[in-house]
């Protein structure tokens, strides 16, 4: 059906690439392109054999848009999906432009200087888009991406307005460190050392880090503490969706993470400041990076299960509904079929869907889009297809 550039080659590409090439009626091409050529080489040495999809590497700095746009010009993909970091995304963006190819992300844009996940950089060129016929999908990973398409979901089927929102996303799983983060470290940290926020009747409130906790019983997992984070889909879904009054994200964080945590925030070793060290000018957190465990290497050691889903209130047929709408993913059969833990599956999964999507043109329209504004049905035929089957249940315990 047609080829897909895939910008990156770290944990999420890593299972977006292996789904791809399961899916060869619909990728027919696949070219890794990424920063470090010899990961991409490796992953086609191993996949090559088990698929029809025919797949190619490239070496590309996805920082250089003149880079991106020769090869996108010579690979000629019908989609790129970005799985890179987030301070690629404007540059991708830019060269999907100048040669009039889609784009699909799964993280919106974010300053390298400040730790700040905010639309406004990425919807401007909405105008841009849709004068030159082509799609941008924005956030197709599980949060964001899978949440947006049980939002869409929910609201198409389920309800008349939607007035509450709470998206829960448990980690049950154990990798045996003391400290280690599932996906890019230096995200990771950024994300969870930041202020926390939800949307209540159309404005942001703020909370310290970790200020809000609660304990929820997850099915599949069991009881675990969770804290109220900010979460970038907040700000698009409380447009998108029909209602809303508040709308939260809660992330599960077991004790010696967060004391580890605290830890090195207090020694300075979170900081996204640059500092010199011996002449030469480091950012602590990279460093920080450099030394953690790479995420890649977690999946053999992790055991237990994700459950990540949402619960929604509101009405239906003027009456009061609540509905929870969720995944449960297994560390090790991830592991088992692709290679990796489940945080890198249940990401890269959607990510491959989405690009699916565009794809076979059931999502079709130009401009730039968030999840939740594409008709959701066909995602979730493909979740149940593709390896994250959805459960639901219309009489969940509420979070206060
Ligand atoms: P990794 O760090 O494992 O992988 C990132 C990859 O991008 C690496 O292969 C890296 O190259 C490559 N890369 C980085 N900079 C450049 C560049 N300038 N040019 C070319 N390639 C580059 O990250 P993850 O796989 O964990 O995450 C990928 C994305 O997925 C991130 O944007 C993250 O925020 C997002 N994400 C989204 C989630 C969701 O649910 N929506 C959940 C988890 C992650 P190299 O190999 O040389 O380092």
């Amino acid at each position: 059906m047609g080829k897909c550039m895939i910008i990156g080659c770290g944990g999420v590409a890593s299972v977006a690439i292996h789904k791809c090439c399961q899916n060869s009626d619909v990728f027919e091409g696949i070219m890794i392109a990424s920063r470090t050529k010899s990961k991409c080489d490796a992953l086609r040495e191993k996949l090559q054999p088990t698929t029809k999809t025919i797949i190619e590497t490239a070496q590309v700095n996805a920082d250089n848009v003149d880079e991106l746009i020769s090869l996108i010009n010579s690979y000629k993909p019908d989609v790129v999906l970005n799985l890179a970091l987030p301070y690629q995304d404007l540059t991708i963006m830019d060269a999907c432009l100048a040669t009039k190819t889609h784009y699909v992300d799964t993280a919106n844009y974010e300053p390298l200087d400040t730790a700040k996940f905010e639309y406004k950089w990425q919807w401007a060129y909405r105008e841009k888009f849709e004068q030159a016929g082509i799609t941008a999908l924005l956030g197709s990973g599980f949060d964001p991406g899978v949440t947006g398409v049980f939002s869409a979901y929910a609201m198409k089927h389920e309800f008349d307005e939607i007035n509450y929102i709470d998206i829960l996303d448990c980690n049950g799983g154990d990798h045996g460190y003391p400290f280690a983060t599932n996906f890019n470290p230096e995200i990771n940290i950024r994300e969870v050392s930041a202020k926390g926020s939800y949307i209540e009747d159309g404005k942001w409130i703020e909370t310290e880090p970790m200020e809000i906790k609660r304990v929820y019983n997850f099915k599949g997992v069991g009881e675990k503490d969770m804290y109220l984070l900010h979460h970038e889909e907040l700000e698009s879904l409380a447009l998108n969706i029909k209602g809303i009054k508040r709308i939260r994200f809660f992330m599960t964080f077991g004790q010696s993470y967060l004391t580890h945590l605290k830890c090195l925030e207090n020694v300075g070793m979170t900081s996204i400041e640059p500092i010199v060290y011996e002449g030469k000018e480091i950012v602590p957190l990279q460093f920080l990076r450099a030394v953690l465990p790479d995420p890649a290497s977690l999946g053999a050691r992790t055991v237990g299960k994700t459950n990540i889903g949402c619960i929604f209130r509101g009405k239906k047929d003027g009456k009061d509904k609540t509905y929870y709408l969720y995944n449960i993913c297994d560390h090790q059969e991830c592991y088992k079929e692709v290679g990796s833990q489940a945080v890198s599956y249940t990401t890269g999964v959607p990510a491959m869907i989405g690009a699916m999507m565009i794809m076979t043109g059931k999502w079709n329209k130009a401009g730039v889009y968030n999840i939740e504004e594409f008709d959701p049905d066909p995602f979730m035929e493909a979740l149940n297809k593709w390896g994250l089957p959805w459960e639901e249940d219309f009489s969940p315990v509420l979070v206060d």
